[in-house]
């Protein structure tokens, strides 16, 4: 039998189990409420660089294209305004370019990490597409950091191949809708799915492309606001797709 003094360790233990459990949910409400920046958590999730990457395609403003490749430390995101570009993005629904973090331990990625390190104080550092295809063309998936970047390098490769492999490019974008549900991950979401109804409508996958709008809809709720949320303008622009497809193809929807 327990005796007393067990029995008040036990209580302190489960009251401290407690406690923890409510700051994590309440953590978790503030952050999907926005009140705290995603920015917070990376800095406490492993992630040691991010790189801010464009679609490879035509209707990607030069502002958002010449900053494809530039790299930045936690250090760098945290700052108040901080933005992956020089200039302002110049198109109405912006650009889908992103920033996923890595923490980067395959030997490609770990060159770059100390290159970043070592020039970032002299003035930026910025890899060349060639460079960034390089990088998660890498053996980054037998690497002890596969599981933590799997979702962001699968980002970046999608975000690549646009033009020159678009099955990989919507594999990736299918990965990235299916899987990314940690917070650091949930600012990949809008993007992948923009651009993968943009392929598959390319690719003449309209079932799909309705599907993956309908699977938009219901994940972002015109109702509900988030940090990771839809801005308007694209929120129009899957609406302008979806009543094109449904008038194109009207045969798809009664399914
Ligand atoms: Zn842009």
């Amino acid at each position: 039998m327990l005796d007393g003094f067990e029995l008040q360790d036990l209580t302190l233990y489960l009251t401290a189990i407690l406690v923890l459990l409510v700051l994590w949910q309440y953590y978790q409400l503030q952050i999907l409420s926005g009140r705290i920046l995603a920015v917070d958590i990376f800095d406490r999730s492993g992630i040691r660089m991010y790189l801010y990457v464009a679609p490879d395609d035509d209707q990607t403003c030069e502002a958002c294209a010449s900053a494809h490749g530039r790299l930045f430390l936690p250090s760098h995101i945290a700052k108040k305004n901080f933005s992956p570009l020089t200039r302002t993005c110049t198109r109405t629904t912006p650009c889908n370019g992103v920033l996923p973090g890595l923490y980067g331990a395959w030997p490609e990625a770990r060159g770059v990490l100390e290159n970043l390190r070592k020039n970032f104080t002299k003035g930026g550092h910025q890899l060349s597409a060639e460079e960034v295809r390089a990088l998660v063309n890498g053996q980054w998936e037998r690497c002890i950091s596969a599981a933590t970047d799997r979702v962001s390098v699968y980002m970046i490769q999608a975000m690549v191949s646009e033009r020159v492999d678009q099955e990989v490019s919507m594999e990736g974008y299918r990965f990235v809708v299916n899987e990314a549900k940690d917070v650091r991950h949930l600012m990949l979401l809008v993007p992948a799915y923009l651009r993968l109804t943009q392929l598959l409508i390319q690719a003449g996958e309209e079932a799909e492309a309705l599907e993956i709008i309908e699977l938009f809809e219901r994940r972002f709720p015109q109702s509900k606001r988030g940090v990771h949320f839809p801005l308007e303008p694209q929120r129009d622009l899957m609406k302008a797709k979806k009543s094109l497809l449904m008038k194109n193809f009207p045969y798809r929807i009664s399914a």
